[in-house]
């Protein structure tokens, strides 16, 4: 029961986040609990970040313990923890170095530069184009934000930056006829986390290795949202052939700290020079000793064959609600990043539903025009899940 209105309003904070926002106090596992003390179940993890859910003690203790120690540096020096993770992240594909950022839109910023600088030391002048598809997000910032080509996002900032091709996602023939050697780039989701949660064909794969091979163009995948485990894969990558050049890290990296990685290839990294990109803050030493142990646990085996089977129940979950519910569409998504496509002519409108949803406990999360996305803590219990699964069945009943 309420005690008290959970709601914040007459907020100092600009006005893009609204009129008024819901105010929490603390977490404990899969559970948030607001200032008025009401609980609610979350399925959207801090929009994909809290992987291993809430009240660590196992990550609260290294970053206390690193903060007595040394609590920034700067990149004019270098640390053991921020060492110690970047061999870990290497270690998770082709890679030769890690560029640490504070957020998905720097490790996107950084990817599009590393793209253009090799272009430009490789090929000379003349390759500098970067290719995104319908649909995507890569972030907010002006060069993340040109390539995330939703008007919504974009129209307020013009002019972004140039050079920019945006395609059809999942159209190889639109790819096979505009991707030469006048590109630098291709930076691309396998799962579309923000823009309704399509997934890439495996095809669609082939035909961007293929492509971005022949023409010497740096492929970039962003895993700000589906890397470390949220599909029950290291990356999403493998769950359809995608091969890129450049991985982008950054939601469940930091285990709640802001922290972002862009792993680069010997290729790229050999190309560069002292000075040519740099950071104050990104790979400090508490948020890579806490990351550390973030990846340690999502990268193992069976913790990941644990997110593999605990998808299933997910799956099953949402699946009967479609079988019950005719105004449900689409189930989009992989693993853990689940999408219900649902009809706002029947559900309301899709901030109302969530608002309800919420009311009655549970948090999920919205991707898109018409999807409620859902996206746990990975280390969410199969009885949470159902537990979930009969909140929304509530819901929807009541539609
Ligand atoms: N890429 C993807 C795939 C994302 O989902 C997001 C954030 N939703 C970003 C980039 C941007 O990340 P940030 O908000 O940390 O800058």
């Amino acid at each position: 029961m309420k005690t008290q209105d959970p709601f914040l309003r007459d907020l100092p904070l600009p006005r893009q986040f609204g009129s008024e926002l819901l105010a929490l106090e603390r977490g404990e596992g899969c559970y948030l609990i607001d200032v008025a003390g009401n609980r609610y179940l979350d399925f959207g993890a801090g929009i994909a970040v809290n992987a291993l859910g809430y009240g660590r003690e196992d990550l609260a203790r290294v970053a206390y313990e690193q903060m007595r120690k040394l609590a920034h540096v700067s990149n004019l020096f270098t640390t053991r923890p921020a060492v110690d993770l970047a061999r870990k992240l290497v270690a998770t594909g082709d890679f030769a170095a890690v560029h640490f950022g504070n957020s998905g839109s720097e490790a996107n910023e950084a990817a599009l530069k590393y793209a253009r600088l090799y272009a430009q030391r490789r090929r000379g002048a003349g390759h500098e184009k970067l290719l995104c598809f319908d649909g995507a997000f890569h972030g907010r910032t002006m060069g993340a934000l040109s390539v995330t080509p939703t008007p919504k996002y974009q129209a307020p900032f013009v002019p972004l930056i140039p050079g920019i091709v945006e395609l059809p996602y999942n159209d190889e023939a639109a790819l096979e006829r505009t991707l030469d050697a006048s590109f630098a780039g291709v930076i691309v989701e396998v799962v579309q986390g923000e823009g309704g949660l399509r997934t890439m064909t495996p095809s669609f794969a082939r035909a961007l290795n293929a492509a971005c091979r022949r023409h010497d163009v740096i492929l970039v995948a962003d895993e700000v949202q589906t890397g470390l485990g949220r599909t029950g894969y290291p990356y999403a990558c493998a769950l359809v052939g995608l091969v890129p050049d450049i991985v982008t890290l950054a939601k469940p990296l930091g285990g709640g700290l802001p922290l972002s990685a862009t792993l680069i290839p010997a290729k790229v990294n050999d190309l560069l020079h002292p000075g040519e990109h740099g950071t104050t803050f990104g790979g400090g030493p508490v948020t890579t000793a806490v990351s550390a142990k973030v990846v340690e646990t999502l990268l193992e085996p069976e913790f990941l064959e644990e997110v593999r089977s605990k998808s299933q129940v997910l799956d099953a979950g949402l699946e009967s609600l479609r079988a019950r519910f005719d105004f449900l569409g689409e189930l989009r998504g992989a693993g853990m990043l689940r999408g219900l496509q649902v009809s706002e002519a029947r559900t309301g409108s899709l901030p109302e539903l969530l608002a309800r949803i919420r009311e009655k406990g549970l948090v999920v999360l919205r991707s898109g025009a018409d999807i409620v996305r859902i996206a746990p803590p990975l280390v969410i219990s199969r009885e949470e899940i159902a537990q979930g699964i009969g909140i929304l069945e509530s819901v929807f009943s009541q539609c």
